[in-house]
């Protein structure tokens, strides 16, 4: 695969594929606690990965991952987790979204890996505020990634949907034997583990994981396509 990450693009390369391209792509994640199975930096990760695929298929050059969560398992007590307010949220996407258009791109798709309402809530509020302000300058997408999955497969935290994809993506990063076996705890206590949604021991799966993603790509690259072609 052609070199498409910023911070590893020379200048040339860079311009050249903004030229042809102008998509970015902003892979925003967290530092979480994500069950005893999984890696903290799981949301960035699974973004990241997910930003990669996607520009595969359509061209652009994908930013390097963003670690800044609001509304992190922090709240409920857990330790392994960096909790920021979310008026930083909001600002980092208000200055990443207006120098992204300063550098010329004219698509940014910001793939929102970790989940917090009002997490999600910041950084859609800043790009339906440049979408109206730059209108058929600058288009904004700004999307969990379970919404171009959603229902068939809906988002989890540490789930069987967020294991998957890092089964997928990163089999070395997962190992389910660290969590309770299944002999031992038939159902999985979610509020001691950190772990929400369908059980990672017996519904996750790389299998699951690349299906997951066909489902993405099949739904999220018609859309971005169509919102660069709508500009030209
Ligand atoms: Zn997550």
């Amino acid at each position: 695969m052609a070199e498409c990450r910023m911070e590893w693009l020379k200048p040339d390369d860079y311009r050249r594929i903004k030229r042809e391209t102008p998509i970015a792509y902003l892979p925003w994640g967290a530092h979480e606690w994500h069950g005893k199975h999984a890696v903290l930096g799981l949301d960035s990760l699974k973004a990241d990965c997910i930003c990669l695929a996607l520009a595969q298929r359509t061209g652009g050059v994908v930013f390097p991952p963003v670690y800044c969560g609001h509304g992190t398992m922090q709240r409920h007590g857990q330790d392994c987790t960096l909790e920021f307010p979310v008026e930083l949220i909001e600002q980092m996407a208000r200055h990443y979204f207006l120098q992204l258009r300063v550098e010329g791109f004219r698509v940014v798709v910001a793939v929102l890996g970790h989940y917090g309402r009002d997490h999600v809530r910041a950084i859609q509020r800043m790009a339906e505020w440049v979408n109206s302000d730059f209108a058929g300058v600058l288009r904004v997408i700004a999307e969990p990634d379970y919404a171009w999955t959603s229902p068939e497969m809906p988002g989890d935290h540490a789930g069987a949907n967020e294991t998957s994809y890092m089964m997928h993506f990163a089999p070395d990063s997962v190992d389910l034997s660290r969590l309770p076996s299944v002999a031992d705890s038939p159902r999985l206590d979610a509020k001691a583990e950190g772990v929400g949604g369908p059980d990672p021991r017996t519904e996750a799966s790389a299998d699951r994981g690349r299906r997951q993603l066909e489902m993405l790509l099949e739904h999220a690259v018609p859309q971005i396509q169509g919102a660069l072609a709508g500009l030209r």
